[in-house]
């Protein structure tokens, strides 16, 4: 069994209390390591350690610490068969997803933040013979990074490659739930020369660690991705302290399927932006919007399609859906199955635990499942499932599709199937979500903003914003 260690002052180390946590492998359902049971006390220690390495980070200049983020990419990317195999582990997805999107995209994350700060400009602004004002932006300090289990050390590095490109020493908190890649990651510092205590990980519970670095005076900005409850708690906490606050949250992302879209790349797309990493992407799409004359033509061969997917071992290449992360995760899905079959929703396919076996009976699968229905606002089609379960509701007119797709608590993202030009603009511009796929899914390029709307999230991440994020923004007015 591996132990996970927290990375304190460059230093690997268990926690304070020397209490261990166990991690669980969900293809099997057995221990696959465990993880410190660390609390305020680590985090403390973390911090003090990020504060003393401040100067000498922020004195490495861009330069210094790009060169610091590149050298880890590197050798991440060297590594990137070992990382891949121990990321489905630890998640239960797909080995295959984890070589292609994970861990390359970790990769691509420190890549693009190491030279993104080499172009980061600063604004002036002239006031004709009266002044100039310029933008001084500096590292706020020691930054809180905290992230999901859901693409472990891809949104880990989302948020610590910015922080620390920008000149930020950071005390940073995987999930519990998938600790590993962060902790393989931990061994890598060093040798890409990134001094001692800029990077503190510290590994633990949620209400213990989660809570110590939200409330911790020391730490004036936290970047949180997880789930909207989670967030509003951390809001609580960090609004009296008036800390800077990224909040990447949960979603309910409508699909809009019109009547003249390309109805193989609508399907096949769907599919995916369903079921991928078990529909546990904050940006899958899980209620599918569908114009009434295509409705019929259009669930039944999206149905026999979906019925298609393999579930299965997660290191097979045949098999399209692994695990899903936890126990309890699966049995909240399938509680929502349950619900939908209350609420009046028919269950079109999937609807299951799916029981695999040997090795693997254990372990958390689940087929995936499509319903039809229910009305809009049901709990089904209001609340976060973030499994693979979607339903599948009829609409008659642009604006009907508008309402349907903006009719949750929720405004993370959203896909447009058409091939009208200006139906795309008009419905994309009406849709409440921070990010509008036209035609495609997951098409992400690093410099656009990231986030959401109402109680998807506060602020955005992403090229020039996570880099004004990370730094504190000075005007300098000086008189010509
Ligand atoms: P979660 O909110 O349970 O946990 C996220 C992180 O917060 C974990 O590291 C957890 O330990 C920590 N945490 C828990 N309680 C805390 C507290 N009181 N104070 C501080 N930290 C605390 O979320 P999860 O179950 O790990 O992830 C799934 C959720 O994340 C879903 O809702 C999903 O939509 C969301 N998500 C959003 C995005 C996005 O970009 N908007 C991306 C991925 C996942």
């Amino acid at each position: 069994m591996d132990l996970i260690l927290n990375l304190m002052d460059g230093v690997s180390m268990p926690a304070v209390s020397n209490a261990w946590i166990d991690v669980y492998e969900p293809a099997t359902g057995a221990v696959l390591a465990r993880l410190p049971d660390s609390d305020e006390r680590d985090v403390e220690l973390a911090y003090l350690a990020a504060d003393r390495a401040l100067a000498g980070w922020k004195a490495m200049g861009r330069e210094g610490r790009s060169n610091v983020l590149l050298r880890l990419a590197q050798l991440i990317e060297d590594d990137l068969e070992a990382f891949a195999q121990l990321e489905s582990k630890d998640n239960g997805k797909p080995l295959a997803l984890a070589r292609k999107v994970d861990i390359p995209r970790a990769v691509a994350n420190f890549r693009f933040f190491a030279t993104a700060i080499l172009h980061f400009p600063s604004e002036a602004h002239v006031m004709d013979d009266v002044a100039v004002n310029w933008t001084d932006r500096q590292p706020i300090g020691v930054v809180g990074c905290i992230s999901p289990w859901n693409l472990p050390l891809y949104l880990f590095t989302w948020k610590i490659a910015p922080a620390l490109a920008a000149g930020n020493c950071v005390v940073a908190k995987p999930s519990e739930v998938t600790p590993c890649t962060a902790h393989r990651l931990s061994t890598l510092c060093a040798r890409a020369g990134m001094p001692s205590g800029v990077l503190n990980i510290v590994h633990g519970l949620g209400p213990k660690v989660g809570a110590a670095i939200t409330a911790h005076p020391g730490i004036p900005a936290i970047s949180f991705t997880g789930g909207t409850r989670t967030g509003a708690e951390i809001a609580r906490v960090a609004a009296p302290m008036f800390k800077k606050l990224s909040l990447e949250l949960g979603g309910k992302n409508p699909v809009l399927v019109f009547d003249d879209c390309d109805m193989e790349e609508a399907l096949s797309t769907t599919v995916r932006s369903s079921f991928t990493n078990q529909g546990q992407i904050c940006l899958c799409g899980s209620r599918i919007l569908v114009h009434e004359r295509i409705y019929a033509r259009f669930r039944d061969a999206f149905v026999s399609r979906v019925e298609q997917l393999r579930v299965g071992d997660p290191t097979s290449p045949d098999s399209d859906l692994g695990a899903v992360v936890s126990r309890d995760h699966m049995e909240k899905v399938l509680s929502y199955i349950d619900l939908a079959r209350t609420e009046g929703g028919k269950v079109l396919c999937g609807g299951t635990r799916v029981q695999l076996e040997g090795a693997l009976s254990g372990g958390w699968y689940i087929a995936p499942t499509v319903i039809e229905g229910l009305g809009p606002q049901c709990r089904t089609n209001q609340e976060e499932i973030f499994g693979p379960v979607v339903t599948l509701q009829s609409f008659t007119s642009d604006e009907e599709a508008i309402a349907l797709a903006n009719s949750t608590p929720y405004g993370l993202a959203a896909v447009i199937w058409t091939t009208d030009l200006k139906r795309s603009h008009r419905v994309a511009r009406a849709i409440n979500a921070g990010i509008v796929w036209v035609n495609c899914w997951m098409v992400r390029d690093l410099r656009t903003p990231f986030g959401g709307m109402k109680q998807s999230g506060v602020g955005r991440e992403g090229g020039v914003d996570a880099l004004r994020f990370f730094t504190e923004a000075k005007n300098i007015c000086i008189k010509l």
